[in-house]
């Protein structure tokens, strides 16, 4: 079982990531499931509700998970999880980021360390099937175009 991302919409997230820093960036992941795997057609930038975060917290906008159904629908996609940054701290899930988690969705995580894409310095995928039980890693598969 693995989350598979083509490069342009990694790049895409990447430099969402790199424009927040300092603070938390996130997003949807839309797609389609095939088989065991999760197959992300389109990275979708959301604002994050809590505003200028530093790291251990985040919410999409509703009106960002509104639009998000709205392109689902019309594209026959479904959302399979979402992404965050933690600027200046590992791609490892906080307590907050758990308790917060529903079962199903991938949560993509990435370590940021400054305002340039490259400054992504880590990105890990995590399952969290229940509050109560450590978050599991997914694979990450990154498609070429
Ligand atoms: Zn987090």
């Amino acid at each position: 079982m693995a989350i598979i991302i083509p490069k342009n919409e990694l790049e895409i997230i990447k430099k969402h990531a790199a424009d927040i820093f300092p603070y938390e960036a996130c997003g949807g992941l839309l797609g389609k499931i095939e088989g065991e795997n999760k197959f992300i057609l389109k990275a979708y930038p959301a604002e994050n509700r809590y505003g200028k975060i530093t790291w251990d917290s985040f919410e999409i906008e509703p009106k960002d998970i509104l639009e998000m159904d709205k392109f689902c629908m019309k594209e026959n996609l479904d959302i399979l999880g979402f992404y965050h940054t933690h600027p200046n701290h590992p791609a490892i899930p906080s307590n907050f980021d758990i308790n917060a988690s529903w079962p199903f969705y991938s949560y993509v995580i990435l370590s940021v360390k400054g305002n340039a894409p490259e400054s992504v310095a880590d990105i890990k995928s995590y399952l969290m099937p229940d509050r109560n039980s450590a978050p599991v890693y997914e694979e990450i598969v990154i498609k070429e175009d």
